[in-house]
């Protein structure tokens, strides 16, 4: 089978969606039920259309557009990821999944190909934490990693909740229609873009995830005393961000301590009240994001963050309190996708090499309902999450090529040609 992408449309494609943006481009701002990301999914929606899918959308605003096979009993096979960025973001990120998920699609339908099991696209509601808090609220709410009524009462910055939004977006449905049986598809396979160096550094065009770090994040809230900088000595000051600050570096050093490279830990807010220069802190809040691909020895660093918690409020007489956000299980990777992904990459002449994903994806989520592989491609100098975000139209192109391949395997499904 020859496949043939169309680069010029899909690049024209994701230029195009780039320009649903709050911010001035090449930054993309889309944050989850904006005006700009409701245009978007109008925009998606036709682009589907156009290529005969049938579209449904769910409570939650997760869309899915289903080529029909000819068993269209069968479990579906299913591709996908999501179009809401992080604010002064690039263009690929999600992007690339998304549109090259439907670029796949399309070249199969110009080969004649005929799928036995339907092929659905999926595009993810919030994979981005940046509205509610959480990533992948979609894809949680669809494998029930998060239950509806815990998802209904999440608030955004300006205090709305969940429930209010997606009702205002047009998303009225009950919130606990949204979960899908396990089963309900025989494979989800994600392509995205590596989000980090390896692949460029080593000249491979294509990553094969074998599996996904397990993540969790954390909430530290550090409460203090305040007073006048000047009139306060120190013996018995209780200085919430000294306290903050040993915790910081505990939280580096319980990722460092077990010695394996795939422990990770981060302290990415640190948010100090009053926030006075002549005021002694009296209240400071962290964001812990902790992870590794063995959850086992996740739990260990998380232990000894808790441990270095309980120290640090003893010693300097102020209350820390430490609530987990999310702790989620790590995923495997689907032996019969990989086993698909390897015999298209070399069909098709690729270098490929097999892969961790540290960072989380919808995948993450649909690997509890379903057998999942991802399939990352090389994006320029690691960079994401920023403006200069960049993937080739021929990295791309071959990253689609060989999903549609193995979305063709998988479909189980005959060529005509
Ligand atoms: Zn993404």
């Amino acid at each position: 089978m020859n496949l043939e992408i169309e680069e010029t449309r899909l690049t024209s494609e994701i230029d195009a969606l780039a320009r649903f943006s709050d911010a001035e481009a090449p930054a993309v701002t889309r944050v989850v039920f904006t005006e700009q990301d409701r245009k978007a999914r109008v925009w998606l929606k036709e682009r589907c259309r156009e290529a005969g899918l049938n579209i449904r959308e769910d409570a939650v605003g997760n869309t899915f557009a289903r080529w029909e096979g000819s068993k269209p009993e069968l479990p579906a096979i299913a591709t996908g990821s999501h179009i809401d960025s992080i604010p002064h973001a690039g263009r690929y990120d999600g992007v690339v999944g998304v549109l090259g998920g439907l670029e796949a699609i399309r070249a199969l339908q110009s080969r004649g190909f005929q799928p036995r099991r339907s092929i659905e696209l999926i595009i993810f509601t919030s994979e981005e934490p940046t509205r509610f808090g959480i990533g992948c609220l979609g894809s949680r709410l669809l494998s029930g990693a998060l239950a509806p009524d815990a998802a209904a009462v999440l608030r955004d910055d300006e205090e709305n909740t969940l429930e209010v939004v997606r009702h205002r977006a047009g998303f009225t449905g009950p919130l606990d229609r949204i979960q899908l049986q396990s089963g309900a598809y025989s494979a989800f396979v994600e392509l995205h873009i590596e989000q980090g160096p390896i692949l460029e550094q080593e000249k491979i065009g294509l990553g094969l995830v074998t599996s996904i770090a397990a993540p969790a994040s954390f909430r530290v809230r550090i409460d203090g005393e305040g007073g006048h900088a000047g009139g306060r000595l120190m013996p018995g000051r209780r200085d919430a961000l000294c306290a903050a600050a040993e915790i910081i570096l505990a939280v580096e050093g319980a990722a460092l301590a077990g010695g394996a490279v795939d422990t990770v830990a981060t302290v990415g807010i640190c948010e100090v009240h009053p926030g006075a220069i002549n005021s002694i802190p009296s209240q400071v809040q962290l964001g812990i994001d902790l992870r590794d691909t063995d959850p086992a020895r996740r739990d260990i660093a998380q232990g000894r963050i808790e441990l270095v918690c309980r120290e640090v409020a003893e010693r300097r007489g102020v209350s820390i309190a430490m609530e987990t956000i999310n702790s989620d299980p790590p995923a495997q990777s689907s032996p019969e996708i990989l086993a698909a992904l390897t015999t298209a990459c070399e069909k098709e002449g690729c270098r490929f090499r097999a892969m961790v994903s540290r960072a989380y994806h919808d995948s993450l989520f649909m690997s509890q309902i379903a057998p999942v592989a991802m399939l990352f491609i090389p994006c320029r100098g690691g960079v994401s999450h920023r403006p200069d975000e960049y993937s080739s139209p021929l990295e791309i192109a071959r990253g689609v090529r060989v999903l549609a391949r193995t979305l063709a395997t998988l479909a189980d499904g005959e060529s005509q040609s």
